[in-house]
């Protein structure tokens, strides 16, 4: 069955999301604040363009959010979603935010009859591309069930993790775990490179050693190593680093509520508060290797 889904936020990750919705014969009515990011469907001719966002919402079963932030997912649903929604619809929240704003916008939406579940994804833009990301579910089972299809057209880990917020609680320690393997990875790049290995040679030893990981094998930060990632095109696209030190801002707090020690997390977020302060926080964040790479 066709679903119509409303789409706002067309950027990095969005973009990529409603094309393979789009390749699944879904009909996607898509929305962004700028104008360009709409650019690459125009072309397409399959996707239904709108100015509002209130358009994209009140004729679709489902409406899924991949937004910036916390505070901008609070206003598109305050100010045009929940307005417009017809009772009955699903919104799927991919964007990384805080679980406060995520419980509080779910607590909204029941209140007027619309379903609200956290779905964070990790995969980077590769994954949101290729449709295997990771989805991390926060909500009541029955609304899991009845979203599970259609998320399983952008990617291929579909988990539920509990009720609202549990998707963004398990998303936020897998980011904070990634800063630091990617900061790793860049360190030991770096390292062995100025000890006069190797940079390909490097790299595969790493991936077949144990200091194998996602940044190290999949991303690597070091240009060259794998093609067609953001370290191989000067480091754009991607993950912005302004966009990590958000996330580390989410699991330092989470951590402080919690209280759970988090030294690497803390190191993690001033040395990517020290790349965006110079100018690379438009950069993806494995920006980190070039940035140690030149100090
Ligand atoms: P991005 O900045 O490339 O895209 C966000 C899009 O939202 C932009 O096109 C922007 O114009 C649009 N937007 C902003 N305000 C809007 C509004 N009010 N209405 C409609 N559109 C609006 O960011 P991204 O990299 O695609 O990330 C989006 C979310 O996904 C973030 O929360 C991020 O933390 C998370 N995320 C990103 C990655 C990644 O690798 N890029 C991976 C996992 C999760």
């Amino acid at each position: 069955r066709y679903a119509s889904i409303g789409f706002l936020g067309l950027g990095n990750m969005g973009k990529h999301m409603a094309t393979n919705l789009i390749a699944a014969n879904h009909h996607v009515t898509i929305f962004d604040v700028n104008p360009q990011a709409l650019d690459h469907f125009k072309e397409q001719k399959q996707a239904k363009i709108v100015t509002v966002p209130q358009q994209a919402v009140q004729s679709s079963e489902f409406v899924i959010l991949m937004l910036p932030n916390g505070k901008i997912v609070r206003d598109v649903c305050q100010s045009s979603l929940f307005p417009a929604a017809k009772k009955g619809t699903y919104i799927i929240d991919c964007s990384t935010i805080d679980v406060r704003t995520s419980k509080e916008m779910a607590d909204m939406a029941r209140s007027k009859q619309l379903s609200f579940l956290d779905a964070p994804v990790s995969g980077g833009t590769t994954g949101a591309q290729k449709g295997t990301l990771t989805f991390m579910v926060g909500g009541q089972e029955n609304d899991f069930k009845a979203i599970e299809p259609i998320l399983s057209k952008m990617g291929k880990n579909i988990v539920h993790a509990g009720t609202n917020g549990s998707g963004l609680s398990a998303k936020i320690c897998n980011n904070l775990l990634l800063a630091i393997s990617m900061i790793g990875t860049s360190e030991a790049m770096n390292l062995g490179i100025k000890l006069g290995l190797n940079t390909d040679l490097l790299a595969k030893l790493i991936n077949s050693s144990t200091g194998q990981c996602w940044s190290s094998q999949t991303y690597n930060p070091c240009p060259g190593v794998v093609p067609n990632v953001p370290s191989s095109n000067d480091y754009n696209g991607g993950f912005a680093s302004e966009m990590m030190i958000k996330d580390l801002l989410l699991a330092l707090e989470a951590a402080k509520e919690a209280q759970a020690a988090t030294p690497l997390t803390e190191k993690a977020t001033e040395l990517y508060r020290e790349i965006c302060s110079n100018g690379l926080n438009k950069k993806d964040f494995s920006v980190v290797f070039k940035y140690l790479n030149k100090k």
